[in-house]
């Protein structure tokens, strides 16, 4: 394409889009958004949009494909929502006055991170996260656009790193430092991450505190320049970095928090059978987030957890005026994501009636939380500030049935502004005016038949047939001749009109005005709106969590320092609110300060996993200060939860199951504490049956020995109960089954001692496999009865064995654990370090022998 066959505007076109060579670019032609060339080709294809060209005639016609303006929003969350970045090149001056081609320029690039315009009815946050690093250690920080919310925090290695990102539901991240291969292949490939790289700096002392470190700074800073150069404006809506540890959270990882659905439930990714969906009776979008923010990060703290827990009990003991409370926040709306809308210039007059609304509201919740007079609630009603001032000018200026858009009038009510009143009072006194002028005029003149009329051209005139010509009073003057009449203006009659246009062109205009002076004070109260939002947020959870405690007879937990666990009659909160009160079976759980594991047995299908899954989420609903699913419950309080439960997580493709599973085992084993709480569910099964069991083995052995972590190891290894003569924190644990005439009945109680068989015959049958399958699986199962090798292995089965599993030695040893000690001995006497090739062959050879 030579470039003097491009036309002044493709070559704008170009110069703008090769500043954007990774985003589509929606370049405003009139009406319409329009692309060309690739971003064309690839949009018709995405957004089932006509490709069409410009230059058809020409030798090389450009491909060019285009949207609306008005409905543009919709393709352009098609696209981020796709990962793609989407610039916007708007036109800078009015094409009519335009000399030339009419000047453009990009306003602002949408991208999967910073996307803050989305029509979709979604009040999750959106997450944009920035990683620097020293080479060593990390910094991140992240950032919610669309509310404001800005954290930062420093991180040890990239797997923490990838887990807070893959916690974040992140879909866009700022690298800020040259990141390894490796590592950029995780975020891209595995982790579907849309990768932007940021060099520079933007600082900004209001929302960055020195007192963070220089690589959290780093990261914050990167993080707003990025902002600053796809948002392309000042947002007053930004907040100061909030630092935060990781470790002030009970840490769950990714895989964790999904195999235990607590935000949607991992087999559909729908929020019904969560723990969001249980706990959610929030009345607000921003209670609704901040719920979500709870379940994701519990407290470590036991005084924030007993400060959440005393406001639930209080709204407990007050029904009255809970319900009121209740009530009181439907008509709250989204003011969190209102106040970044006035910042980013884009709140409508519909906006500022919300806001207005939901600010009339706050006295009244203050006033029912007062009500309560309970000092547990003095911070909430403190937190929530009335803003009467900012109430006052909103219900005094915008009319209540302003419509969205800011350029058609109607915004303002009348009395706000005196010119607008004298406006409107024309507009809507002046056909009547006119009236008066021709009842007047048809008697002073006696033309019974004169009226007047209106037209474009002509505007009002008086209406006089050739008739009555004669009669036209001598202040009347011509205007235009037709065939049958003529038309007459009077001086009256231009004033009157000219005050009809003036106001009717000028009124909307001023309309406008005073529209955008109220947005730009509104903008100053932004800090305070954030803070009342992060109030009535609060409010709104908590009373959720006491509407749910209510209707599901949940129990406030108390916690001990003891390290124990003691909860009488639990249920699995979501599995009994899917299946109904009467069905559930409840259980037990006790664990004293001696006990560190409990190794379930019990067939499939009997309720091992629930049985798990009712701890970890009794533990995590405790610890974000929600009462819990039992008649009773005492807690330690966990520092972590590690599991390895269910299927295998699929974000982290390219690994089997099996390595998955040891991966996660390894998670546990490196960081857990005896503060920690673990759950294995069948670990090993994914290999062979002595290589599943040794591994089992080991692992309990290690986490009981070395740990001392709380933990639940559920097995189909029967083997492995005999463990509880040697490790003293273990006990067995089983789930009863009731076996009668040939038939068994799962009882999903769970009964102290190891469970007598697996009963695995006995689900194939349920599930319907042929009966002449079913008994030669019973026929095989006697004779490997029979033959049974004795497991467990005892400690003094292989002395020499560390119990370090990150020694290849120990599997080694354990396999031939039954081999005599000699062999063992023979082994350890060999100097490895000191052995020639030939020396080390003939002491296999030997070593065989001896097998
Ligand atoms: P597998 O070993 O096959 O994974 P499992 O022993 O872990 O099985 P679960 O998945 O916990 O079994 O439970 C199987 C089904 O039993 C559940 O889907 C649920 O319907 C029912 N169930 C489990 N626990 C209870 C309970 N306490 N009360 C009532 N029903 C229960």
């Amino acid at each position: 394409m030579a470039n003097d066959k491009i036309s002044p505007g493709m070559q704008q076109y170009l110069d703008i889009k090769k500043d954007y060579p990774d985003a589509f670019l929606l370049f405003r032609m009139g009406d319409f958004y329009e692309l060309f060339y690739e971003d064309a080709t690839k949009a018709a294809q995405i957004l089932e949009i006509a490709l069409t060209s410009r230059n058809k005639n020409a030798e090389n016609p450009i491909p060019m494909a285009g949207v609306p303006y008005h409905s543009a929003q919709q393709y352009i969350d098609v696209l981020v929502d796709m990962g793609y970045k989407v610039a916007i090149a708007e036109q800078m001056e009015d094409p009519k006055t335009a000399v030339g081609v009419v000047k453009r320029e990009v306003v602002q690039v949408i991208t999967p991170g910073t996307a803050v315009d989305s029509t979709r009815p979604d009040s999750a946050n959106n997450f944009l996260v920035a990683v620097d690093s020293d080479g060593q250690t990390f910094g991140l920080a992240y950032m919610d656009v669309s509310t404001g919310e800005f954290f930062a925090t420093n991180l040890s290695d990239f797997t923490a790193v990838r887990s807070e990102i893959m916690n974040l539901k992140a879909r866009e991240v700022v690298v800020g430092y040259d990141l390894a291969a490796a590592d950029e292949e995780v975020l891209v490939k595995q982790m579907n991450i849309l990768l932007s790289f940021e060099k520079e700096h933007y600082t900004d002392v209001h929302l960055i505190d020195s007192n963070l470190t220089s690589l959290e700074i780093s990261a914050a800073e990167k993080l707003l320049c990025y902002v600053h150069k796809t948002q392309k404006r000042e947002l007053s809506h930004l907040q100061k970095v909030q630092h935060y540890e990781i470790k002030d959270y009970l840490q769950m990882s990714y895989a964790t928090k999904s195999s235990l659905d607590l935000l949607e439930n991992a087999r559909t990714g729908k929020k019904h059978g969560s723990l969001f969906w249980l706990l959610d009776e929030t009345k607000t979008a921003m209670g609704m987030r901040l719920l979500r923010t709870w379940i994701d990060r519990p407290l470590v703290s036991l005084e924030a957890i007993l400060e959440r827990q005393s406001i639930i009990q209080v709204f407990l003991d007050h029904f009255f005026e809970r319900s009121d409370l209740s009530d009181s926040l439907k008509g709250v709306y989204d003011i969190e994501r209102l106040a970044s809308r006035v910042s980013f210039g884009k709140a409508n007059p519909k906006d500022l009636i919300q806001l207005g609304h939901t600010l009339s509201q706050v006295p009244y919740i203050k006033a029912i939380l007062e009500n309560f007079n309970a000092e547990e609630l003095d911070s909430l009603v403190n937190d929530l500030d009335t803003l009467p001032e900012l109430e006052n000018l909103i219900r005094s200026a915008i009319n209540p049935d302003a419509p969205a858009a800011i350029t058609e009038g109607n915004i303002i009510k009348s009395g706000f502004d005196e010119i607008l009143d004298k406006y409107r009072k024309v507009m809507r006194e002046g056909t009547s005016w006119i009236a008066e002028i021709e009842a007047k005029e048809r008697e002073a003149s006696g033309i019974s038949t004169l009226k007047i009329d209106y037209n474009k051209k002509d505007g009002y005139y008086f209406h006089v047939t050739n008739s009555n010509l004669s009669l036209v009073p001598d202040h009347f003057f011509r205007k235009a001749t037709l065939k049958n009449s003529e038309r007459f203006g009077t001086a009256e009659l231009a004033k009157i009109e000219g005050e009809m246009l003036e106001a009717r062109e000028k009124s909307s205009d001023l309309e406008y005005d005073i529209f955008m002076r109220i947005r730009a004070q509104v903008e100053c109260y932004i800090d305070r709106l954030q803070s009342l939002a992060k109030g009535l947020a609060t409010v709104d959870v908590l009373q959720s969590l006491a509407v749910v405690a209510e209707n599901n007879h949940y129990v406030r937990p108390s916690f001990n320092d003891k390290r124990e666990i003691a909860i009488e009659n639990g249920r699995h909160a979501v599995v009994e609110k899917v299946m109904g009160v009467q069905e559930y079976i409840p259980n037990t759980i006790i664990f004293d300060s001696k006990t560190s594991m409990q190794l379930i047995t019990g067939p499939n299908m009997s309720g091992k996993s629930t049985y798990m899954r009712q701890l970890a989420l009794t533990v995590i609903m405790a610890q974000l200060g929600s009462f819990v699913a039992a008649e009773a419950a005492d807690l330690p309080v966990f520092d972590a939860i590690f599991t390895r439960i269910g299927a295998a997580d699929d974000l982290i493709s390219g690994q089997s199951t099996f390595m998955v599973e040891m991966m996660e085992a390894n998670q546990a084993i490196k960081r857990a504490t005896v503060n920690s709480l673990i759950l294995f569910d069948e670990l090993g099964r994914g290999t062979a049956t002595y290589d599943g069991m040794a591994l089992a083995q080991s692992i309990i052995e290690y986490i009981h020995n070395h740990i001392g972590a709380k933990t639940m190891f559920a097995t189909h290894y029967h083997e492995l109960t005999d463990l509880s003569n040697e490790l003293t924190g273990l006990v067995n644990v089983h789930v009863a089954t009731l076996e009668k005439a040939g038939e068994v009945t799962f009882l999903h109680k769970i009964a102290n001692g190891p469970a007598d068989k697996s009963y695995g015959i006995h689900v194939a049958k349920i599930a319907g496999l042929p009966v002449e399958l079913l008994m030669r699986a019973d026929h095989i199962l006697e004779n490997l009865e029979a033959s049974a090798v004795q497991l467990p292995l005892q400690e003094g089965d292989f002395k020499s064995a560390s119990l370090e599993i990150s020694e290849p030695m120990t599997e080694q040893l354990s396999l031939f654990a039954d081999a005599n000690q000699e062999i063992i001995d023979a082994l350890k006497a060999i100097d490895i370090m000191n052995l020639t090739p030939m020396e080390a062959m003939s002491a296999l050879f030997e070593l065989k022998k001896m097998l």
